[in-house]
């Protein structure tokens, strides 16, 4: 992402990077940061030991979803960054619309993976755990923005969950 120009003002967000004692998102949480190399990369947390693969993909394919996000809105939100920095929203609206977006990523990849004949009980069963999971966020996010005023869009990110 180096060779990209700066963007300049987007009135419609742009994300931001935040700096981190840990160089990891906080309290374990999957998330992403700044690679040190001008670029975004996806930073698991303390997944559970024996996760399903099919589980941490999905987890990868939400923190990619926001990484594009990130990308459309600043091409070059990372450019001459060091590493470990955290991928942050600018509004509350921003926040709801990239968790909206990389909740509905999740889901379609853990339906299809859910539906594959082949898979084992174990990873059926977490796939189908984390659908609800994740469906279940989905409806919190939109709840949270249809309680939403226009005044707390576009103002500060919330805890959503
Ligand atoms: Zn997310």
């Amino acid at each position: 992402m180096d060779n990209n120009p700066i963007d300049g003002i987007d009135p419609f967000g742009l994300f931001h990077l935040i700096p981190s004692s840990t160089g990891a998102p906080q309290d374990g949480a999957n998330g992403v940061v700044s690679n040190g190399n001008g670029g975004l990369s996806v930073s698991f947390g303390q997944n559970p030991t024996g996760e399903s693969q099919i589980v941490l993909n999905s987890i990868a394919i939400h923190e990619l979803n926001h990484i594009k996000d990130a990308y459309n809105q600043n091409s070059a939100i990372a450019n001459d960054t060091p590493a470990g920095m955290i991928l942050a929203p600018d509004t509350f609206s921003e926040q709801l619309n990239t968790e909206i977006d990389a909740l509905n990523a999740q889901l379609t990849y853990l339906r299809q993976a859910a539906a594959d004949p082949n898979i084992s009980c174990y990873d059926k069963q977490r796939a189908q755990a984390e659908i609800s999971f994740a469906a279940n966020l989905l409806v919190i996010a939109y709840n949270r923005y249809d309680a939403a005023t226009p005044e707390q869009l576009v103002g500060a990110p919330q805890r959503i969950w």
